[in-house]
């Protein structure tokens, strides 16, 4: 299928896929995009984080002629994404205010020759005339508007430069455009669409399953062990990013981890700029770093072989749940995104959002954000399903979350809500007082504490009613109830409330499902009926697993001496198909998906002496 404005044939997008970046296939949504920019076309593009979008308007730009220019905002990272181009024999470079006047002149030289394939530009840069002239100068094959959602997000700090952006199109009409987001909520879509100018691009939403993630919500008790536990269980020697809501808890779990044998390096806004960087420089350059962070840590980090993410405290949405989970896996790799949460993070947030800024709508809209999250969290059902839902799209039970791995129980927990919810009722009623989870289960279960004897709560009808369940497991009560609608936490001291709906299960108008406790954390069993792939430790043999990791070693030294980070050389994905089927040939060597003709050139036979040895 030839396109009639253009002589691109659907073969060389195919053939640069094989040659270039040495993949066989292209994944979900990616062939239909390609061909229809390197058409012409005008393209939205809306895709989860790691699902493959660059490949998107890569491909397009190579079978184009001219130059691609790629916009993005994240300067620290550019250097590392033209690095890694440069690995595949594509032609990139990149103009930004980390680089000396000489350096600069050199990159709009090659541009103007047109000796690029690609050209990544900071937004910023287009709002000065002499950018636009010298775009005007070179050949421009298309524009690619990387993480749209910065021009629909208010008060997003790269807003402004972004609005700007509409601007391409009135001055190059026949250039064509793709805006690129892993942001999927229909607002956003309808605001990337009117603020660039892209109403009549075609819209393509790609399936925002990732199946490669293994999803697990577990209680929170003792979170930095709990946390510890599964990165010696699961995860030895594994990549991987830890969140933490505030920077003393990033500072604590990453002295924690590193006491503990893990090696692990703090990330937030609280720590100087230089240290940062070094740390995100380190995070992607060595194997087998624990990265633990505030979510400042992560937009654009597309380091492949980030085996795990976990979360030691509730986010604040479903939306940035996924985007931080999805920077697990993106080389396709089983990973896991694991999150404790409790109740202290529930009264936490609720805390945050009264204090926030803003009018009433605003705290609404962040009040239900964080109840689809809880109702995540709580659900009996496969979190697949409900993520998928959330964004729109339909699936089927998973098998790869710990919901569909180990059912949990559901039980009639109508009584049990019935006690808590009138304790709570008697003591605003009876006493007009107000308490937290704490002081409420201490009642049900008959616990004559000093705070219990000071307030005299012994006299209460409800004292000791409630011994048939031990704490932990009224504090899943109450964490059902507040994900259920039915109990809410105000204040300070996160005190709990009842809501409009709580009369109905005093009344016995309603039955109230709950979700057991599970005694211990589900085994980690990775199913591989629905043909998800082995745990990676588990497709290598035993005769292999020395052999990768003798190639792993050798990517190590090549990666230092050349100063880029180890997957740019090779992921672990090929390293790992490289140990199983060890070639012989160069030829052989070539048919691994991720090598492609520049890197066979360049390491082809450093790998067969790799493996000889
Ligand atoms: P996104 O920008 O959507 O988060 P990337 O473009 O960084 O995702 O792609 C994620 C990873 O998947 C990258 O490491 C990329 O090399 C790899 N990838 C993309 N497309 C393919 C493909 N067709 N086959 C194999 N790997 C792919
Ligand atoms: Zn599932």
């Amino acid at each position: 299928m030839a396109s009639p404005e253009n002589d691109f044939e659907v073969s060389d997008a195919t053939r640069v896929l094989n040659r270039v970046f040495g993949y066989d296939s292209f994944r979900e949504g990616q062939q239909e995009i390609i061909e229809h920019v390197a058409g012409g076309g005008d393209a939205l593009v809306l895709m989860p984080t790691g699902g493959g979008k660059s490949l998107c308007y890569q491909i397009p730009a190579l079978v184009r002629p001219g130059v691609g220019v790629v916009i993005s905002p994240l300067i620290a990272l550019m250097q590392d994404q033209v690095d890694a181009l440069r690995a595949l024999g594509v032609r990139a470079g990149f103009l930004n205010s980390t680089q000396d006047h000489d350096e600069r002149r050199m990159v709009e030289a090659e541009f103007v020759a047109g000796e690029l394939d690609l050209l990544y530009l900071a937004p910023e840069r287009l709002r000065s005339e002499s950018a636009m002239r010298l775009l005007d100068r070179g050949k421009i094959s298309l524009f690619a508007i990387d993480e749209a959602h910065c021009v629909a997000q208010w008060g997003h700090d790269f807003r402004p430069d972004y609005l700007a952006l509409s601007a391409l199109h009135e001055r190059w009409p026949d250039v064509p455009r793709i805006a690129l987001t892993a942001t999927a909520t229909e607002a956003t879509h309808a605001e990337i669409a009117s603020r660039l100018n892209l109403e009549t691009a075609r819209h393509f939403v790609a399936s925002f399953d990732r199946p490669n993630i293994q999803y697990r919500i577990a209680p929170k008790n003792e979170p930095k062990r709990q946390l510890l536990d599964l990165l010696r269980a699961e995860h030895p020697g594994d990549a991987g990013i830890v969140y933490c809501l505030s920077r003393n808890s990033v500072e604590k779990t990453a002295t924690f981890l590193t006491e503990n044998g893990v090696q692990a390096l703090p990330y937030h806004a609280g720590l100087d700029s230089q240290v940062r960087a070094a740390n995100q420089a380190r995070f992607l350059r060595e194997d087998g770093l624990v990265m633990v962070a505030t979510i400042a840590f992560g937009m654009g980090i597309d380091k492949p072989d980030v085996r795990f993410v976990a979360h030691l405290d509730l986010p604040k949405s479903i939306e940035g749940y996924y985007q931080e989970t999805g920077r697990a896996g993106r080389d396709g790799l089983p990973s896991t995104a694991w999150l404790a949460y409790g109740l202290q993070d529930v009264v936490q947030l609720r805390r945050m959002i009264d204090t926030s800024e803003g009018d009433d709508a605003h705290h609404r809209r962040l009040g239900a954000h964080l109840d689809s999250m809880l109702a995540l969290c709580e659900t009996v059902e496969c979190r697949r399903v409900r993520l998928l839902a959330y964004f729109g799209q339909g699936s089927d039970q998973c098998g790869n979350c710990d919901t569909c791995l180990t059912p949990p129980e559901s039980w009639d927990g109508t009584i049990a809500a019935q006690k808590l919810l009138s304790t709570v009722l008697r003591l605003d009623r009876e006493r007009r007082q107000k308490f937290g989870a704490g002081q409420i289960i201490d009642i049900l279960l008959g616990k004559k504490t000093p705070k219990v004897t000071q307030h005299d709560h012994e006299s209460l009808k409800v004292f000791g009613i409630g011994t048939e369940l031990r704490d932990t497991e009224w504090r899943g009560v109450v964490r059902q109830l507040l994900a259920q609608g039915l109990l809410t936490v105000e204040g300070d001291y996160g005190t709990l409330v009842l809501t409009g709906t709580s009369a109905e299960v005093l009344r016995q108008e309603r039955q109230v499902l709950l979700r057991r406790e599970p005694e211990r954390a589900p085994r980690a069993a990775r199913s591989t009926s629905s043909g998800r792939r082995a745990a990676p430790a588990a497709d290598l043999s035993e005769e292999a697993m020395p052999v990768f990791e003798r190639l792993r070693a050798w990517r190590a030294a090549s990666a230092k001496e050349q100063g880029v980070p180890a997957y740019v050389i090779f992921h672990d994905a090929t390293l790992r198909q490289i140990a199983a089927e060890s070639p012989t040939s160069l030829d052989e060597l070539s048919k691994i998906s991720g090598v492609g003709e520049n890197k066979l050139a360049k390491y082809g036979q450093q790998i067969l002496d790799t493996l000889a040895a």
